[in-house]
């Protein structure tokens, strides 16, 4: 795999202004985030990215992910708060969901910030 090193300030700026670091037209912020777990562990920075360019208005954003079990970092809201709804995804033999190749977000209108119907929330014990 060609994945660029990432450690320059030129390197940061051309991932952030590339166009795969963008949010598609009415992609949710879960898929949104889902994809950019492949540049690896990045705190909440493409939360705030996917905030700033979709939905400027959801100042309460980082402090409701928190909540959620997602204090840290974007892997934590996969880890805690959100998983994939089973209804769309298939599973394999150990009865984890293939999210490989992922479905197609089904879209939120423009300044939401709630997922799509591909994901649901984890249950909290
Ligand atoms: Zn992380
Ligand atoms: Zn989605």
């Amino acid at each position: 795999m060609g994945q660029p090193e990432v450690g320059s300030l030129e390197e940061e700026l051309r991932l952030l202004s590339s166009e795969m670091t963008r949010p598609r037209a009415r992609e949710c912020l879960l898929c949104y985030l889902y994809r950019m777990l492949e540049f690896g562990c990045r705190g909440h920075e493409f939360t705030v990215r996917y905030r700033d360019l979709r939905a400027p208005r959801a100042t309460a954003l980082l402090a409701r992910l928190g909540r959620m079990g997602g204090l840290c970092c974007e892997c934590e809201v996969f880890m805690n708060a959100y998983q994939p709804n089973p209804r769309y995804f298939a599973e394999n033999v150990d009865g984890d969901y293939i999210v490989d190749p992922m479905p197609q977000c089904h879209g939120v209108r423009r300044g939401s910030t709630q997922p799509c119907c591909l994901w649901v929330r984890i249950p909290r014990w």
